[in-house]
């Protein structure tokens, strides 16, 4: 890979929070950044020097793109092909083979599988043949579709096989796997940085928890033993070297059992939500290091430099009649940082933001969180 140094232009496919939070990072170290998103309003369109607004298989915007010294992607489901294609004219990372293992759960879990480490039990579902008693096993379980799912979208919780078949016709009988319910102590993320020439650094694990899917609060550092979040690095660090990964990677764990054993759940192949607080927590945040890579430079540090919690702000809190939640008290708090996303319509579920409380223990930054979070709502 080339070194490439300001003010270079870099290009992102996407241009949702993760393509804006990146986008202020790689001005901020003096970069351009041109984004292609088909939305006129796309987060990332308030700081990029150029938003190239239109479909992601744009060939005459994607030629555009190619003109940056190197590209990168913001999500997972871009076209596999246009970054291959992509990376026959600029330096692109990661690489379209990575996202394409990324953007597909059958791909992703038989791939997991094959680098050595531990899935949740699943069955493959391609056609109603696929349907019989050998997945009685796999019940009480998750249908989710094979691709385009995204928290906790494209999922039902299935508990017979009558179920089954109906959910999987709901989804017009595309791929899908079947997921085995486990007995979740807890989540975990680690987000893993690598280098072209194979220099790596993780930040530590966050304890991540959802709400209808949809992951609510990051705590860092993990309220879990220490053994247990040595090894999900270890875990993180192999899949990276497996897949010859160049960028951020993040992979989300299920610990289960007593024996709290670690199961990987998903890669993105892409800076995380479970990784924001690295923007006010850590020496370096995810997105800088996304820029980093990407231009062929070494990871940064990745040390956590005070432990904090981070909360999503969802479209929930906006009123019915669209009044913006109360800010007062996340602005008040000299340890909370609020980030907005900037998006104009906020639909329930809908990521808008986030903020960071930094605190002395993870406990403390947990708690100041929810209660900050709540103030959020009243009214
Ligand atoms: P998404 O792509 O939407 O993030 P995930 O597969 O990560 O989808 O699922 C979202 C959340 O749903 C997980 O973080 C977890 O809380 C819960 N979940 C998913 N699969 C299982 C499972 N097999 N057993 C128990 N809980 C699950
Ligand atoms: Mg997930």
């Amino acid at each position: 890979m080339k070194n490439i140094y300001p003010p270079a232009k870099l290009g992102i496919l996407g241009g949702g929070q993760l393509g804006s939070m990146f986008t202020l990072a790689a001005k901020t170290m003096g970069y351009q950044v041109v984004v292609l998103d088909p939305d006129v309003a796309a987060p990332a369109a308030r700081f990029a020097d150029v938003h190239l607004c239109a479909p992601f298989d744009n060939q005459a915007e994607l030629f555009q793109l190619a003109q940056c010294s190197a590209v990168t992607t913001e999500f997972e489901n871009v076209s596999a092909q246009a970054m291959l294609d992509l990376a026959k004219q600029t330096q692109v990372s990661p690489s379209g083979a990575s996202v394409a293992i990324a953007q597909n759960r059958i791909l992703e879990k038989s791939w997991i599988r094959r680098a050595g480490l531990e899935t949740v039990p699943y069955r493959e579902i391609n056609g109603v043949q696929d349907i019989d008693a050998h997945l009685l096993p796999y019940l009480p379980g998750i249908l989710k579709t094979a691709t385009l799912g995204y928290d906790g979208k494209g999922q039902t919780r299935i508990s017979a096989l009558e179920e089954l078949r109906e959910a999987f016709s709901r989804v017009n009988h595309v791929p899908c796997v079947l997921e085995k319910l486990v007995d979740l102590r807890a989540e975990v993320s680690v987000i893993v940085c690598r280098s072209g020439d194979g220099q790596v650094a993780a930040y530590d694990p966050a304890e991540n928890h959802h709400g209808n899917g949809i992951l609510a609060y990051s705590i860092v550092p993990a309220r879990l033993p220490e053994t247990l979040l040595v090894q999900a690095k270890q875990i993180a660090l192999k899949l990276a070297d497996a897949l010859d990964y160049v960028g951020v990677l993040a992979v989300e764990m299920f610990v289960v059992g007593d024996d709290g054993r670690l199961l990987v759940n998903e890669i993105a192949p892409r800076p995380h939500n479970s990784g924001h607080h690295t923007i006010d927590a850590c020496a370096a945040s995810q997105f800088q290091q996304q820029v980093r890579l990407m231009c062929g430079l070494p990871p940064a540090d990745t040390r956590l430099l005070s432990a904090c919690c981070m909360a999503n702000i969802l479209g929930d809190l906006w009123r019915a009649d669209g009044s913006e939640p109360d800010w007062s008290a996340v602005l008040e708090h000299p340890r909370a940082h609020l980030h907005l996303y900037g998006k104009a319509e906020p639909r329930p579920g809908r990521k808008m933001g986030h903020f960071t409380v930094l605190a002395d223990t993870a406990d403390e930054a947990y708690q100041t969180a929810r209660e900050l979070h709540r103030r959020l709502q009243a009214k």
